[in-house]
């Protein structure tokens, strides 16, 4: 598995081995201290539009930890358990936060608008009231609520409980959009997706990775474009790592494609750099755009 490109040192070997127990206790205890310290981070991953054109459309703010010793800490490791201590509310608040001033700024800086996604987990809908924390964020940081999405799994939708769907709906409300991650990867049933309109659908990795290898995969990708599109919601892929795979997505209409053929998470600047800046168009401070 490819390691980010920032990585220096990693403490966990094999990145789909969960962190041992002791290894978890250690993390836990060292979350608070190293939020106050600084050490947690936004990188960008960009979505483009699957087509000749392929415009840039979108970004995922992916959590980054670096500790003093520069080593860092994989989300796969801190995030379940930043999600078993609770932490992660003012983790994922401070995330939202940032991710909604980080995307405000550039769009101050005249750079082409792009959507924001933020990925909220089943815990803070448990631990926050998340379409408040939004309403808030959005307002303290100007960032105009048609500019953000959230990513949320499948999971929380199949608990089919009253609250999330009313806290959701107040989302959408704002007009922020909601997008299903890592569709396909759950036990869940489709019946959600009747009840809940969801924005867009984010396939799962797991299902690029194999779609040109096994037409089994290639059908559930296919199927999964179709049902989307039947259902006005648009798809993502997730992990498109050649070009292959890009014009196999192409061909099924695949709508917004994330991986690391078009680009890896990057840190801010990096991503301004590589992924705003080629388009740079400036509308002028003070004058009317068009
Ligand atoms: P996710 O939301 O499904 O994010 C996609 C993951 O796939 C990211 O892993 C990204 O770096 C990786 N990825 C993107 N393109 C490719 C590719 O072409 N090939 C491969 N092999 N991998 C690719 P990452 O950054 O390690 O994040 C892992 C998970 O941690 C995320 O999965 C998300 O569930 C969680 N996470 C990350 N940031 C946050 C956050 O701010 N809040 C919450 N609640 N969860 C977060
Ligand atoms: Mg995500
Ligand atoms: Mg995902
Ligand atoms: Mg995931």
């Amino acid at each position: 598995l490819a390691r980010q490109e920032h990585t220096s040192r990693v403490r966990n070997h094999h990145p789909k081995e969960e962190a041992s127990a002791a290894h978890r206790l250690e993390i836990a205890s060292r979350l608070p201290r190293a939020h106050q310290n600084g050490e947690f981070s936004l990188h960008y991953q960009p979505k483009y539009v699957v087509s000749d054109e392929r415009p840039l459309v979108s970004a995922e703010a992916l959590i980054r930890w670096q500790q003093p010793d520069e080593s860092w800490i994989s989300p796969s490791d801190f995030i379940p358990v930043a999600e078993a201590t609770g932490f992660i509310a003012p983790l994922g608040r401070w995330a939202l936060r940032e991710a909604c001033r980080q995307t405000k700024h550039w769009q101050d800086l005249g750079y082409p608008r792009i959507v924001i996604s933020v990925n909220i987990s089943p815990r803070q809908f448990e631990l926050d009231q998340v379409d408040h924390m939004i309403q808030e964020t959005l307002q303290e940081t100007r960032l105009d609520p048609h500019w953000l999405a959230i990513e949320i799994t499948e999971g929380l939708l199949v608990q089919n409980s009253a609250a999330v769907a009313e806290t959701l709906n107040r989302i959408r409300q704002l007009g922020v959009s909601i997008a299903i991650d890592d569709f396909g990867k759950g036990f869940s049933s489709l019946a959600y997706l009747g009840t809940f309109e969801p924005h867009a659908l984010k396939i799962d990795q797991a299902f690029i990775a194999d779609m040109l290898k096994n037409p089994k995969y290639y059908a559930i990708v296919a199927a999964t474009i179709n049902m989307a599109h039947d259902l006005d919601m648009n798809v993502v892929a997730e992990g498109v790592e050649t070009e292959a795979q890009w014009n196999a997505l192409e061909a099924l209409h695949c709508d917004v494609a994330q991986g690391y053929l078009r680009g890896r998470p990057v840190p801010a600047d990096v991503f301004e750099s590589t992924h705003l800046a080629p388009n740079r168009k400036i509308v002028p401070l003070g004058s009317s755009p068009k």
